[in-house]
């Protein structure tokens, strides 16, 4: 390809904007608040899933405590109704009192074990009701934290948009003044990773930092000024100047 060496030497502008661009693409790829906040995501998600688990414990625990106490009351109105049965007078068989008697004692102690084991779970549910609050607390600084990580972020994120799309207006306008076929080229080049256009100084390809051998500053020497010459290993344009020390 063939190029004018001042329009070759004017890829460097094109090459530095667009170094500008990556640059702060990384800075916006890479802004701490971002590390903070997938770190604090991972905070969130088991502190979330510790309350369900101690949560759905806690419900189990409603429900036992809801059966026990139905339990409870079947107990205390079967005791009331034989003592109504006693009181009234009905029965009046030794041997049905008698039995009517030893029902209630029993029922008595069945109450007193039922109470017992209420009085274990509500110990058991005050434990984890503390434990739930305990873990919403500590859920909920998370979520403060994200909140505030998720402002900065969008902060930082507002003031690299505005210097992004400075530099892409500037990148959009110079592009513009160069030939087709030349940007074409650089922005292939470009595409692979590489500068599209390097300086060459000190005898060294300044997209790649490699020395040129012999035989490739002997062909760079050789070549006419409007030839688009490129590296060889890196493929970048290579831009000569004076101080390319050819
Ligand atoms: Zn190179």
């Amino acid at each position: 390809m063939q190029a004018d060496p001042t329009e070759q030497r004017r890829l460097l502008d094109l090459a530095a904007v667009d170094k500008n661009l990556a640059g702060l693409a990384h800075r916006r790829r890479t802004i701490p608040q971002l590390a903070e906040l997938e770190s604090n995501q991972a905070e969130l998600t088991a502190s979330e899933r510790e309350l369900g688990e101690v949560t759905t414990t806690r419900s189990d625990l409603t429900r036992d405590m809801d059966r026990l106490e139905s339990d409870i009351d079947n107990v205390r109105n079967r005791q009331e109704r034989n003592q109504q049965r006693l009181d009234s007078g009905a029965v009046s068989a030794s041997k049905d009192l008698e039995a009517l008697q030893h029902e209630n004692a029993t029922l008595r102690r069945r109450q007193q074990t039922l109470e017992d084991q209420e009085i274990e779970l509500m110990e058991q549910a005050e434990t984890l009701d503390a434990q739930i609050e305990k873990i919403t607390a500590a859920r909920d600084e998370i979520a403060a934290r994200r909140g505030t990580a998720e402002g900065e972020r969008d902060d930082q994120w507002a003031q690299l948009d505005v210097e992004i799309a400075d530099e892409q207006t500037k990148r959009d306008t110079l592009a513009a003044s160069f030939a087709a076929d030349l940007l074409g080229l650089y922005d292939k080049i470009r595409a692979t990773g590489v500068p599209g256009a390097a300086l060459i100084t000190q005898g060294r390809c300044g997209g790649c930092r490699m020395e040129l051998s012999g035989s490739e500053l002997a062909a760079v020497r050789s070549a006419a000024p409007n030839d688009v010459v490129r590296c060889e290993s890196c493929r970048c344009i290579q831009v000569r100047t004076t101080e390319s020390g050819l």
